[in-house]
């Protein structure tokens, strides 16, 4: 039985809070904390479970130590936004409690997404007896644990990996994002790299497309490599991988609506005069897009996200794609979210729920797929992320 506090009232942060309301038994307390009160308190008034709230700006580390210092909560799981990531661990580690992520910190004025600044915290959280756990949604997160599920059962070493996500919902918009639209675009017109031989290798965004069929009848889709952050930590923690590289699906429709974008500078990210007031561009743009947590109601279709890994298995080559599919109304029927959301937060809510049952808790600052997979997959299965092995399937990205 334990306090969790949650930070960000977002698509993701609604999910993390329905999830931890489910496994009651786990999270015996919940306070769900955002720069908008309002918002959590909406989340919580659709749960039939006591969710205390708060305000906190979690940018600023002594209102964070403050928030924490009152609740007194035993781990803290950060759903805001990767800026916040560092104030959020120093926070932790001022008042004694573990912490957990789902996406890597990113500076404001520019787009790496790079581990270095989480990782420098390691001999912190050790000195101190606290966990720091990253990278716990779904990509990262389930993405990472499946690639240890399928090396540690599957393989004897593993060679190639490749992660495809696929997303076959449809919102009806013209151009929305699934999730936080400033994050979304730094990540899609970021740089490509992938890792081959030994180190990664930069290439032009969006210069590479694959035609991918899913399995289960979930569609046939255009899928583009780009740079993914789980790639950094998986190919530290795999040595063996002689090539890693990162999927995604997107329509015509949304590249061509992000070319014009960046074409007139609104996917700027540096501040612009603007009227004697300074704006950056991005940040103006997501105040006009559609609020990913409000396109539940209108997705209609599944998600597909596995990782097909190449490698050897008794001496011999093998292939296996490991895989969940997800279904957007199912998730809005469940937490009223769709599926983007669904697949982030009930990866961050089993991250949360192994360290506090101590079956993961290790003093540190850990990338998700340095723990057992097997309790995490098993989770997945029981809290609605349910997965299927294909051993030797007839497609391959070589
Ligand atoms: P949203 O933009 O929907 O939500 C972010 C929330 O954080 C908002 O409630 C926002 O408050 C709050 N917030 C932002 N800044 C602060 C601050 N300084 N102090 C307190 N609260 C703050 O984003 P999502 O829910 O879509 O995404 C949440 C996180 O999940 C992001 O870090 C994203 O990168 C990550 N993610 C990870 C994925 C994975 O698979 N690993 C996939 C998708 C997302 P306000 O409402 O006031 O703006």
């Amino acid at each position: 039985m334990a306090k969790v506090l949650i930070i960000g009232a977002g698509g993701v942060g609604q999910v993390v809070t329905h999830k931890c309301a489910q496994a009651s038994e786990v999270f015996s307390e919940i306070v769900l904390a955002s720069r908008t009160e309002e918002k959590c308190k909406k989340i919580a008034e659709q749960i039939n479970y006591p969710i205390k709230t708060a305000q906190v700006d979690a940018d600023n580390v002594p209102e964070l130590v403050a928030l924490i210092n009152r609740e007194q909560p035993q781990l803290v799981i950060n759903v805001a936004l990767p800026y916040q990531d560092l104030t959020i661990m120093d926070a932790c580690l001022e008042t004694g409690v573990h912490y957990l992520d789902t996406a890597n910190y990113e500076p404001l004025d520019t787009a790496k997404f790079e581990y270095k600044w989480q990782w420098a915290y390691q001999d912190k959280f050790k000195q101190a007896g606290l966990m720091a756990l990253l990278g716990s949604g779904f990509d990262p997160g389930a993405t990472n644990m499946f690639t240890a599920y399928l090396a540690k059962h599957y393989f004897d070493e593993i060679h190639y990996l490749d992660i495809i996500d696929v997303n076959g919902g449809d919102h009806g918009y013209p151009f929305a994002t699934n999730f936080n639209p400033e994050i979304n675009i730094r990540e899609v017109t970021a740089e490509c790299r992938h890792w081959e031989n030994g180190a990664f290798i930069t290439t032009p965004a969006m210069s590479l497309k694959h035609s991918f069929t899913c399995p289960d009848e979930v569609g046939t889709y255009n899928i583009y490599r780009m740079y993914h952050e789980e790639l950094e930590s998986l190919t530290k923690n795999f040595p063996s991988l002689k090539r890693a590289q990162f999927w995604m699906s997107f329509s015509e429709n949304y590249l061509k609506h992000l070319e014009i974008l960046g074409n007139v500078g609104m996917t700027r990210i540096d501040p612009v005069e603007y009227q004697g007031q300074q704006i950056v561009p991005i940040q103006f743009l997501k105040t006009l897009l559609p609020d990913p947590s409000t396109l539940g109601p209108r997705t209609k279709g599944k998600t597909c996200i596995g990782c097909l890994v190449r490698g050897i298995k008794d001496g011999k080559e093998k292939t296996c794609f490991l895989y969940n599919i997800c279904d957007h109304q199912e998730c809005y029927k469940e937490v009223f979210s769709q599926a983007i959301s669904y697949t982030t937060g009930v990866p961050a809510m089993i991250g949360a729920k192994m360290m506090l049952e101590n079956r993961w808790m290790m003093p540190g600052v850990w990338n998700i797929e340095q723990m057992d997979p097997d309790p995490f997959m098993d989770d997945m299965n029981r809290y609605g992320l349910p997965w299927k092995v294909i051993e030797n399937p007839d497609f391959n990205l070589l």
